[in-house]
């Protein structure tokens, strides 16, 4: 089994993900990029067994390690491009369960390991070929605070002064998550009054899964209503995602949120390019080719759009779910710098959020995941099946009808392949979804 998922190397602590692993991996991060590192950690419980280990490790190869302790990843990620490290490790299982935790490699420019580092460091880690420093060259430790040169990057980047004139009521719910740390204090210092629910640190989660949802936030939208706020926010644990609820306590379905932050964004940068992967929706499409700008569709993954964004000099891009990326600060997602960016969006529209949600046309969707022993073999048996329709096959499977697409492809974990189905209409997306999963069933034997 591959050690690096889609999202780094992700177990339930202690018995999947172990110390003497974190150790070896760790070995392998140091022997790969030497130099100096970065560590940081979301809440989890596990955090200070597995970091103390991958600290240890990197000492062992000779890296300099500054410990960050508990920080969201993107101020991590913004502390390690701003003081020109080597890279950096974050220990998280972001919005996974609490008996969960995780290794997430971060190179020198901030951004997340590439596929072809992490395989550079799995075949380090199964050969066990470590730099092992001799006794008067092993590593220093040190530690530093990243939260005050985050906060004050993102306030410097957004029109902080157009902000601080609204006054706006915000409840922050970072979900006990690392955000508990920062973003109540990003949104005092951009003027907010600031209500706080799940900011206290914990790693048992007490209030709501680490996953922000919208059915977990439940207590977020009473809590907006009830404090008659002007909307909500809501992190992962690691706090690149960022969720959000209107005055009225309704929750913006993050699809919802990638459009009207595309328009945002476009209303200034006219014809400028957005990136977000294939199972983005049409909207997205629909709202770029007003601005005469182009999307350019990504494999599923943080890391491909960001490196797409790159390449391509784009002015935005994300993840249907919650996972923005703004150039103008790091190409990495960010759950204060969207906070942040939400704010000035309102700030200067001079609009209800609901009003600006409202404005953007509705598409259905379907979501289906199917059991499949063999994965690979269903999607290229499909893949020859659907010869002769329009399709896209930069993740899985997109097949495009007269209304709508269906992507089918499969899980990078798990042993499912997944149906994603969008249309204009509730039938049309229904009708998708059952062609789809009619597709697997023709070859999942
Ligand atoms: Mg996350």
């Amino acid at each position: 089994m591959a050690l690096f998922g889609t999202n780094g190397v992700r177990g339930i602590a202690n018995v999947e993900l172990t110390t003497e692993m974190a150790m070896s991996l760790a070995k392998s991060f140091g022997t790969f990029r030497p130099g100096t590192i970065a560590v940081g950690r979301d809440t989890r419980e596990s955090g200070d067994m597995l970091k103390a280990a991958v600290i240890s490790g990197l000492l062992s190869t000779g890296c300099k390690v500054i410990d960050l302790g508990i920080a969201p990843i993107p101020a991590v990620q913004f502390y390690i491009k701003e003081n020109k490290m080597s890279g950096g490790i974050m220990v998280t299982a972001s919005h996974n369960p609490p008996e969960y935790n995780g290794i997430k490699g971060i190179a020198s420019d901030g951004t997340e390991y590439s596929h072809e580092d992490e395989a550079f460091v799995e075949k380090l880690y199964d050969s066990h070929e470590f730099n092992r420093s001799p006794w008067n060259g092993t590593g220093g430790l040190s530690t530093a605070d990243p939260k005050p040169l985050y906060i004050n990057g993102i306030i410097s980047r957004v029109d902080s002064a157009a902000i601080r004139q609204k006054k706006f009521k915000v409840v922050a719910d970072p979900g006990c998550g690392a955000a508990s740390l920062t973003t109540p204090f990003l949104l005092r210092d951009l003027g907010c009054k600031v209500v706080t629910l799940n900011a206290q640190i914990d790693g048992t989660f007490p209030g709501r899964n680490p996953e922000p949802t919208g059915n977990e936030i439940n207590d977020l939208k009473a809590a907006v209503i009830a404090a008659g706020a002007n909307l909500g926010i809501a992190h992962d644990c690691d706090a690149d995602r960022a969720v959000f609820v209107d005055e009225k306590g309704q929750f913006v379905n993050e699809d919802i949120l990638l459009a009207i932050m595309t328009k945002y964004v476009l209303e200034k940068n006219r014809g400028g390019t957005i990136v977000t992967p294939v199972s983005s929706s049409s909207l997205i499409e629909d709202i770029a080719r007003k601005y005469g700008s182009r999307v350019i569709w990504t494999q599923v993954g943080s890391i491909f759009v960001a490196r797409t964004m790159m390449a391509s000099d784009a002015v935005f891009g994300g993840e249907g779910n919650g996972g923005l990326i703004f150039p103008q600060f790091q190409y990495c997602r960010d759950g204060g710098m969207s906070a942040a960016m939400m704010l000035e969006m309102l700030a200067h529209t001079g609009k209800k959020l609901s009003e600006i949600v409202k404005e953007m046309p509705g598409y259905h969707s379907v979501k289906e995941k199917i059991k499949c022993k063999d994965k690979a073999a269903v999607i290229r048996q499909i893949e020859k099946d659907v010869n002769g329709e329009k399709i896209d096959t930069t993740d899985g499977i997109k097949v495009f009808k007269p209304e709508g697409w269906v992507l089918i492809r499969m899980s990078g974990t798990e042993p499912i392949v997944r149906v994603f189905a969008e249309s204009r209409t509730e039938p049309g997306a229904k009708k998708l979804a059952e062609y789809g999963v009619g597709l697997i069933n023709k070859f999942n034997k």
